[in-house]
């Protein structure tokens, strides 16, 4: 009998069976990027955690709505909700638009996301598409006495909710501690208590980006955009949550206080965190230093780097490790995980060659047994909390077989078909769909990148020609194919769906 799926509950700090509010439906949500700039490869763990969860949520047949936003407002550089909102911030570094900060950063997001096999998400909403509900949302938690407002400014009074309910138990953060760390920040002076956050925060005069609101011109708050869009697409209450550790508090507690402090209701059923990608043991941060991106990975460019490494080789460098664990990053784990990828790469092209043939030799019980075993224990580590590391594990035994059958020494006749068939099933699905490694490696996309680049400049040729229906048959052909051709100043690029 297959075991149930199991999640460790950050809230309860237990793991949980996973019953959905209402199934088959599951409701997802992520903390998405802040789009400011290039997400590096410890935010990209993050992301594959979640995108491993999802898939694997689908493959049992859930219907699952997958949220993962766009931060691209509000984000300010002190996480406890002070200082200088990062994409404006960045935006008059680079002399451009705060929306063309966002823009570039969530196009290399995207692409990025598509090169390490990241599914899209059901929805993927913008905190500045959602003004309109962070501005409700507000309203409700002034209207229930769980905010006050302060020159324009409105502000999460911590100590109120306090009286009637728990702040600081997803975290496990008590209040003292909180007061510790947020004694210096400027902005306090406006604030009734320094534990409390900013939901909406006035705009200072030079303000780029900046919305009209019942307080005047201000920008929403970062905890207060998640709360609100996932609200908006999961319901007042919702299946799962997910994001990085770091992400637990102020961010995450916060959402559970606004969301009750607005509806009365507690936000999320099953909280997931995800563990750090880390450096000799530090997290990676492109604060401190010890950060690359996932581009520099794969052309081997960057100090830390003894080589280039293919984006599905790293893909299964994290599927190694369970997502609670820290992962942490050397050459030496990387060029094991590239050599253990490449035999896994290898045994699931043998088994898709292998033809079953009917014969009528003798099959072994035994054999029979060992493979049915291995299809069942690979779900219950899958069901133990999304165990990658043993999942994988186990598909390396499954290798072991499909091999021992290509070179004969067990015919595939001692297997039943049922049991071959189900051996094929299973390693297919999660090298495919589950874990997701057997995209294309860069190779494979240098040369789409080659044919498009061919394809875009016979479509020119033709538009410089007035040839208007050749090059309109192409861009249609290639939509066909789920492929956009988008013109611009620079000439015309494509995107694949
Ligand atoms: P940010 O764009 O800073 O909001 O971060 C996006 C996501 O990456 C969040 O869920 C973070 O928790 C996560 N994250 C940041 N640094 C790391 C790291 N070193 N390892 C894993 N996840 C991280
Ligand atoms: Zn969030």
């Amino acid at each position: 009998m297959q075991s149930e799926l199991k999640i460790y509950n950050t809230l309860s700090r237990e793991k949980e069976v996973f019953k959905p509010l209402k199934p088959p439906f599951v409701g997802l949500y992520a903390c998405g990027p802040t789009v400011y700039n290039e997400v590096h490869l410890g935010n990209l763990r993050t992301f594959t955690t979640f995108d491993v969860v999802y898939r694997y949520l689908t493959h049992l047949g859930y219907k699952v709505r997958y949220v993962r936003n766009i931060t691209d407002a509000g984000h300010l550089t002190n996480d406890a909700g002070e200082g200088v909102d990062r994409i404006e911030e960045r935006a008059v570094l680079e002399q451009i638009e705060p929306m063309e900060v966002v823009q570039k950063y969530t196009n290399s997001f995207h692409e990025v996301c598509r090169i390490f096999n990241l599914l899209p998400p059901s929805i993927e909403p913008t905190a500045t598409g959602h003004i309109v509900e962070q501005i409700e949302m507000v309203k409700r938690i002034l209207a229930n006495g769980y905010a006050y407002e302060v020159n324009g400014s409105v502000y999460f009074d911590v100590r109120k909710f306090m009286k009637n309910h728990e702040y600081g138990k997803l975290s496990g953060r008590n209040i003292d501690e909180v007061m510790e760390g947020t004694r210096d920040l400027d902005g306090q002076d406006e604030k009734r208590d320094p534990v409390d956050f900013a939901i909406w925060k006035s705009a200072p005069a030079n303000h780029i980006q900046r919305w009209a609101s019942p307080w005047g011109d201000g920008i929403p708050g970062w905890h207060l955009e998640c709360s609100a869009m996932s609200c908006k697409y999961l319901g007042k209450q919702f299946d799962i949550h997910g994001g990085g550790m770091d992400l637990k508090f102020p961010h995450h507690e916060s959402e559970i206080a606004q969301s009750v402090g607005a509806d009365g209701i507690e936000p999320v059923r099953y909280w997931m965190h995800a563990n750090m990608l880390t450096v000799n043991g530090d997290k990676m941060s492109k604060s401190k230093g010890n950060s690359f991106l996932p581009k520099e990975l794969f052309a081997g460019d960057h100090a830390m780097l003894d080589k280039a490494y293919s984006p599905m080789a790293v893909r299964f460098f994290m599927m190694q490790c369970h997502y609670r664990s820290t992962l942490d990053f050397s050459n030496e784990a990387l060029q094991a995980a590239e050599k253990g990828y490449a035999k896994l790469l290898n045994a699931y092209k043998t088994l898709q060659a292998l033809v079953y043939i009917k014969d009528d030799a003798k099959k072994s019980a035994e054999e029979i047994k060992e493979v049915n075993e291995l299809c069942e224990s690979i779900y219950d580590k899958m069901n133990d909390d999304f165990n990658t590391a043993e999942a994988t594990a186990i598909l390396f035994e499954m290798s072991k077989k499909g091999n021992s059958y290509k070179e004969g020494h067990i015919s595939v006749s001692t297997l039943d078909e049922e049991t071959f068939n189900r051996l094929n099933k299973t390693f297919t699905a999660f090298i495919r769909d589950i874990l997701a490694i057997d995209k294309e490696d860069t190779q494979g996309d240098n040369v789409t990148e080659g044919l498009m680049g061919l394809v875009l400049t016979l479509r020119k040729d033709a538009r410089d020609k007035k040839d208007f229906s050749t090059s309109d048959k192409i861009r249609d052909e290639l939509l066909k194919l789920s492929i956009q051709v988008k013109d611009g100043k620079e000439g015309a690029t494509w995107s694949k769906n």
